[in-house]
């Protein structure tokens, strides 16, 4: 593929993205901006074409929700040459992106989750959330403490399919081992979350006193924390400050909850 100078007083072709003389287009392929060569093109070409051109002048910064899953999409693409440089861009704009090979060999074995925050519950009602969800995979089970009631700790088993699809969401849809990198958080003293899981009720009981024992913390409680431990022993520790969940948190607290509504049986 040729790629020509642009020359800002041809006409601009959107198939193959170049400027070319007023005679390389036709009277109809001048409105339609499709230059005579790309007007031949079958249509899986002129997508293809249409595909690399947006590719190679893909934006190079922060990128929007739909340009990030049209990317991804273009990764999995039937053109080779298409799904090579969607993968070329995508590792430009995500330098993490290393992360996603080592994905498939990810798997949880240990996770918690606490949330003390606002939250919007699945009828878009706001309700203050204080839990802590646990996931154990070699016993198959799913935990919940809710700080707010006294009922203390709920537990569900999952069968063996149910919670290896849960851990494959966990990690491959809301890519829970990117989180620190996506949501730029304060890093955690590695014992820090340990240290409130071991003294739970001593912290929420005795914040107030209990606050200045943990002078690393500038911004007050977090938010949202997960623990996460993986069978290739990578323990990870990340921390929310915001007073809210930003969005895959809250997925994952929201596809957590569900387990522990009234009418769990349906899942
Ligand atoms: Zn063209």
């Amino acid at each position: 593929m040729s790629k020509k100078k642009n020359r800002p007083h041809g006409h601009y072709c959107k198939i193959c993205g170049e400027y070319k003389a007023n005679e390389k287009f036709s009277g109809k392929g001048h409105a339609a901006h499709i230059c005579k060569a790309c007007s031949s093109l079958s249509a899986a070409e002129k997508a293809e074409a249409m595909d690399m051109n947006r590719l190679m002048s893909f934006p190079m910064r922060r990128l929007s929700e739909s340009e990030k899953k049209w990317l991804k999409a273009k990764m999995k693409d039937n053109c080779p040459e298409v799904a090579d440089m969607a993968k070329e861009v995508y590792n430009i704009c995500f330098p993490h992106a290393e992360c996603n090979a080592m994905k498939k060999q990810l798997i949880i074995n240990i996770l918690s989750f606490k949330v003390h925050t606002e939250v919007y519950d699945r009828y878009g009602d706001m309700e203050m959330a204080d839990c802590l969800f646990t996931i154990d995979r070699k016993s198959r089970t799913l935990t919940m403490t809710d700080f707010h009631t006294d009922s203390g700790e709920q537990s569900v088993v999952l069968d063996g399919g149910k919670m290896a699809k849960l851990l494959r969401y966990i990690v491959h849809t809301l890519e829970i081992f990117m989180w620190e990198q996506d949501y730029c958080l304060n890093p955690d003293g590695d014992d820090f979350f340990t240290d409130i899981l071991l003294k739970e009720g001593i912290y929420v009981d005795d914040l107030g006193e209990k606050g200045e024992a943990l002078p690393e913390e500038p911004e007050g409680r977090p938010s949202w924390q997960v623990h996460i431990e993986y069978s290739n022993h990578t323990v990870q520790d990340i921390s929310g400050f915001d007073d809210y969940l930003p969005e895959r948190p809250e997925e994952l607290y929201l596809s957590f909850m569900e387990y522990f509504e009234s009418d769990y049986e349906i899942l």
